[in-house]
């Protein structure tokens, strides 16, 4: 969101009413209104089935898709060894050929874990709950009544969205890109506190 048109002051998370598209300066009582993003930020998927909202976040790195590759590559060259291995039965280079196998399957499997990776949060049906996975589990949960601020962290590169609790806990929820996108997503966690 833009600064301050008054005192150019950069906003923050608690200067935007986001359901508004308006923000507020606390520190000079200017407010001033920006078109909010109407669609979910890339990356997010939304969902209210009337009981409680559904945000899933892929954890998608452009740094897992090299080191994939990397390291099909990797495997790839070591099953050649292993399989010459085998062809002039030399034990030794037979079973560093193997060894390097397995780190190339075991560094796949974690990449691809990493590749296909989600979080997902749900508000609604008394409790706000983040999961992430896979093998999902449950990280955070916490009763809707303990929320007590839903808010932007803004960042250079990424804008979370997270919750603070009455007790001072911050749980962050997902990453949402631009300043916009991190706005729809408050909007929408605020509305459903609203409602539950
Ligand atoms: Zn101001």
């Amino acid at each position: 969101m833009s600064p301050c048109p008054k005192c150019k002051r950069p906003p923050d998370a608690r200067d935007v009413v986001a359901e508004l598209g308006m923000a507020r300066c606390s520190a000079c009582g200017e407010t001033w209104t920006e078109v909010v993003a109407q669609a979910p930020p890339a990356g997010l998927k939304l969902h209210d089935d009337g009981e409680r909202l559904v945000i899933v976040a892929r954890t998608r790195e452009v740094g897992t898709f090299v080191e994939l590759v990397f390291m099909l590559v990797w495997t790839a060259m070591a099953a050649m060894f292993t399989v010459i291995g085998v062809a002039i039965w030399f034990l030794p280079f037979l079973a560093i050929s193997v060894l390097f196998v397995c780190i190339g399957v075991y560094r796949i499997v974690a990449a691809l874990v990493k590749v296909f990776g989600h979080r997902r949060v749900e508000v609604g049906r008394g409790f706000l709950r983040v999961f992430t996975g896979p093998p999902e589990r449950e990280e955070v949960a916490v009763p809707l009544a303990d929320v007590a601020l839903v808010e932007i962290d803004a960042g250079s590169l990424q804008n979370h969205v997270v919750v603070r609790t009455r007790d001072g806990r911050r749980i962050e929820l997902v990453g949402a890109g631009t300043f916009e996108g991190a706005g729809y997503v408050v909007a929408k966690v605020r509305g459903r506190l609203l409602v539950a």
